[in-house]
């Protein structure tokens, strides 16, 4: 009952019209700026008490990419609103075409835990520059975090225009019950299957941010100490909770053996000791944490392999003679473990990778611009990096979504004012002159025109 009146207050608040005006949008876009400006303190303090993550982590992963998207939105906002003109072709004659772009009305935006902060602003900031009320529900496995958005929003927004729900499964499935006219969702692809078949009842259209498992394909002409170091940066980052992190490497054979080294070098240089560093971020609970250790039973371990059961952090690890049936390459594994296999040829590594579900992200080392063609254009995923890992997330015009399995729809920049509006296609007749031939009977008129 409680939700459904928050949804009616929501709904009637956007009949009114207010949240679709310029002026509303752009001032609420900087309402929420400023109020991530005003708890700057607080975030990276809710962020190490959630997850361990340094104010240096928070920024370049969180909150920058919050801000720079908020401003992005901001400078942009005038032009994504604009009517787009479309041929009309000669049927249409003498007329003209457009689209309008309008918000859906009242939009759910579900999070997850593993970027706390960012994973609900990103979202929120494309709801509201397509003009939409947004009721939010962040995770409850990373409550401080959560708290603090509650905090943001209840600063910049009245609860009519935007409000966060705190809780669980639960509260997320009564929210669910509900009509809204657009979901958000970014989590798990289990989850996301329960999401849209509660949404499908509603007929309401729906994003998924789902996760999956995430290669990485070095060739034998690739840098491979370059390639050590930029899929350590992806498997660090976060302790390897990312959705888009290196999930498992397919190493040409050749280079296999040089990668596992340069990759355990890598790792010290840039976390040390990983149980005692205290910029490097832990494991979010207890369940996550035992899930792992379970991934790395009965495997080879090349490097790390140790972990700390009190403050729930697991180092940086390697596991080789993994085989491709084995229970770390069935579940996307979200932590530091990195199982290495290897291939003989480019195809092989192909078929690999066809023959699994389509990831969120994939990554591509070699030299060679007819390998990036090839590999680029022959298999599906969400999104790429060649030589890097994770950075096109970060890029701030770039789709960012799933396919298959990963997910559906994409955002950031534009694609997020895009995702939250309806684009409504306008055809206007013009009385200049008449096309008579349209028009019945049509006797002996020619059939092709
Ligand atoms: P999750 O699916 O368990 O939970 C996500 C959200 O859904 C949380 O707010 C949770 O409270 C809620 N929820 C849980 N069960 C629900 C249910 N039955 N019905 C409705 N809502 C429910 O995911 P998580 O553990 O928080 O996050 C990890 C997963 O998210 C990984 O699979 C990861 O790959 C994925 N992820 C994807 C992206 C992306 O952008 N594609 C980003 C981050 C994480």
């Amino acid at each position: 009952m409680k939700y459904e009146r928050l949804l009616e207050r929501q709904r009637t608040f956007f009949c009114s019209g207010k949240s679709k005006e310029y002026s509303y949008r752009i001032n609420a876009l900087k309402a929420l700026r400023e109020a991530l400006v005003y708890y700057e303190e607080e975030i990276n303090q809710a962020l190490l008490e959630d997850l361990n993550k340094s104010p240096y982590e928070t920024f370049i992963t969180e909150y920058g990419l919050a801000l720079q998207q908020i401003r992005l939105a901001e400078r942009k906002l005038k032009g994504w609103m604009k009517p787009l003109r479309k041929k009309v072709g000669i049927t249409g004659l003498p007329g003209k075409a457009y689209e309008l772009a309008e918000p859906y009305g009242v939009a759910l935006i579900i999070s997850p835990w593993n970027y706390p902060l960012s994973l609900a602003i990103q979202p929120l900031i494309g709801a509201i520059a397509a003009g939409n009320c947004c009721i939010m529900k962040p995770s409850e496995l990373s409550p401080h975090t959560s708290n603090m958005l509650a905090k943001i929003v209840a600063r910049a927004f009245s609860e009519e225009y935007v409000a966060v729900v705190l809780g669980g499964k639960e509260e997320s499935e009564r929210l669910l019950e509900q009509r809204f006219d657009y979901i958000f969702f970014t989590g798990s692809t289990a989850v996301g299957r329960s999401v849209m078949d509660k949404a499908a009842r509603h007929l309401t259209p729906v994003t998924l941010e789902l996760g999956g498992k995430s290669p990485c394909i070095i060739t034998a002409d690739a840098n491979v100490r370059e390639a050590a170091k930029n899929i350590a940066y992806g498997k660090v980052m976060n302790s390897g909770q990312i959705c888009i992190a290196p999930d498992y490497v397919l190493a040409d054979e050749t280079v296999a053996e040089q990668f596992c080294r340069e990759f355990a070098e890598q790792c010290q240089r840039m976390v040390r000791d990983a149980l005692t560093n205290s910029k490097y971020p832990r494991i979010i609970s207890q369940k996550h944490f035992k899930r792992l250790q379970g991934l790395m039973e009965g495997t080879v371990i090349k490097s790390g392999g140790r972990s700390d059961p009190e403050t729930l952090k697991i180092e940086p690890t390697v596991l080789v003679d993994v085989k491709p049936d084995s229970p770390v390459m069935q579940e996307e594994i979200f932590g530091p473990l990195l199982p290495v296999l290897t291939f003989r040829t480019l195809d092989e590594a192909e078929d690999f990778v066809q023959a699994r579900e389509k990831p969120l992200a994939l990554y591509l080392f070699t030299t060679s611009k007819e390998t990036e063609r090839k590999v680029l254009n022959s298999l599906s995923f969400g999104g790429a990096c060649v030589n890097d890992t994770i950075s096109h997330i970060a890029c701030e015009g770039l789709a960012f979504g799933g396919v298959g399995q990963s997910g559906m729809g994409a955002y950031h920049g534009i694609h997020s004012f895009e995702t939250f509006s309806h684009r409504k296609g306008i055809y206007k007749k013009s009385g200049l002159f008449e096309l008579s031939m349209r028009y019945q009977p049509y006797g002996d008129k020619a059939s092709r025109l």
